[in-house]
């Protein structure tokens, strides 16, 4: 049950990922927590893909039952992963502004809405 282990560390490391931001782009953390649900689900569909490939060698040849569903519910998950990850790799080049709680371009010195002048960031 190895990767069942990996994939509750990964749900805990969540957890404590946005109790220790509180505060930072709440949104961000609820994406990587979906991101993480679905690839745990996505390798559920794996495995049980996997057991009845195992079956279709084993036994015979006809093309088994529930194949193209899984295949298309693991595209399907694939494409939100995908999502996601970019929508997550936007959100890390964005900051909150103190002063409105603008969402704004992390680079900026100046906040575009509300005109205050930003912390520099590391
Ligand atoms: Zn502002």
């Amino acid at each position: 049950m190895e990767f069942f282990d990996d994939a509750v560390n990964k749900t805990k490391e969540v957890f404590e990922t946005v109790s220790k931001k509180t505060g930072e782009v709440i949104a961000t953390e609820k994406q990587r927590f979906d991101m993480a649900s679905l690839k745990t689900k996505r390798e559920k569909d794996y495995t049980a893909l996997g057991k009845i490939y195992y079956e279709f060698v084993k036994d015979n040849e006809d093309v088994p039952e529930g194949v193209k569903e899984l295949v298309d519910s693991i595209k399907e998950k694939s494409l939100e992963i995908d999502r996601l990850a970019s929508e997550i790799q936007g959100a890390k080049n964005r900051r909150v502004c103190k002063s409105c709680g603008a969402n704004i371009d992390k680079n900026s010195i100046y906040c575009n809405i509300c005109g205050a002048k930003l912390d520099i960031e590391e």
